[in-house]
C-alpha cells in the first residue's frame, strides 16, 4: 500500500473542540471501495465527494452537488485526505472551526473504477491501483453504487492542478431531474437545516451503512 498521510487533515483540526474524527489511517480491508458525499453546510454550502483508497478518504468538494445530466459539468475543488472513519460522520462542527456548520451522511455506497463495462469492485488491490493512478494523471472514470447517485461519472483535472470537472458519463443513469433536491441524510433522514434545532444523531459504525466483508456463496438449498 503506498503511504498516504493525514497531516493536512490534522493539522486544519482540533479535536478538542470539533466532533470530527481524528486522523487515523486504516488498516487493510476487504470487499469493495466505499465512497460517501455529505452535503455540508459551511460558510458556503457544498457536497464533498469521498472515495476511499489506500486507508483514506480522497476528496472533493463539489459547490452545487453531483449531477446525472452529462452536459451539466460540475467544479470540484480537490481537498485534503481525509480518515476512512469520516464516512459516518454527521453533525455540527462548531463555530469557529474548520469547516464550521452542520454536515450529513448525504449519499453512501460502493464504487469501483470503470472501463468500457469493466469493473473492479471484487479485487480491491488493483481498484485502489487504478484509483490511485487515475488520480495522479488527473483522469478518473468510476461508477457509484450509491442510494441517490448510480451510474458513471468521470473526474478530470483542469489545467490548474487545484480544480477538477465531475462529469456523468452517458448509461441508462443520466437524468435531468435534480438530484439535491433529495436533501435528507440516507442515515438518519435529517437535512442540513434540521441539524440547526434537532440532537444530532449518535455516531454509526460506516459497516452499517455499507455492507462489507468476505463474499460468501449463495446457498445451496
Ligand atoms: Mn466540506
Amino acid at each position: 500500500m503506498p503511504k498516504t498521510d493525514l497531516t493536512e487533515y490534522s493539522a486544519k483540526r482540533s479535536f478538542s473542540a470539533t466532533p470530527e474524527p481524528k486522523g487515523e489511517l486504516r488498516s487493510a480491508s476487504s470487499g469493495p471501495l466505499l465512497f460517501v458525499i455529505q452535503q455540508h453546510a459551511a460558510r458556503h454550502m457544498h457536497y464533498d465527494l469521498r472515495l476511499e483508497c489506500d486507508g483514506v478518504l480522497k476528496s472533493w468538494a463539489i459547490p452545487k452537488g453531483l449531477s446525472l445530466d452529462p452536459n451539466d459539468k460540475r467544479l470540484a475543488a480537490h481537498t485534503e485526505d481525509h480518515p476512512y472513519d469520516y464516512a459516518s460522520f454527521e453533525g455540527v462542527i462548531p463555530s469557529g472551526q474548520y469547516g464550521a456548520g452542520e454536515m450529513i451522511i448525504w449519499d453512501c455506497g460502493v464504487y469501483s473504477p470503470d472501463e468500457d463495462q469493466q469493473y473492479w469492485f471484487h479485487d480491491r488491490a488493483a481498484a485502489e491501483q487504478r484509483v490511485r493512478e487515475g488520480i495522479e494523471q488527473g483522469k478518473l472514470s468510476f461508477i457509484l453504487r450509491g442510494e441517490k447517485v448510480k451510474g458513471s461519472f468521470a473526474l478530470v483535472r483542469m489545467a490548474d492542478r487545484k480544480n477538477w470537472l465531475v462529469i456523468k458519463h452517458k448509461d441508462r443513469y443520466i437524468s435531468k431531474s435534480d438530484i439535491a433536491e433529495q436533501d435528507r441524510s440516507v442515515f438518519s433522514g435529517l437535512t442540513v437545516q434540521d441539524l440547526k434545532t434537532l440532537p444530532v444523531p449518535p455516531r454509526v459504525s460506516i459497516a452499517t451503512l455499507i455492507p462489507t466483508g468476505e463474499v460468501e456463496a449463495m446457498p445451496a438449498t
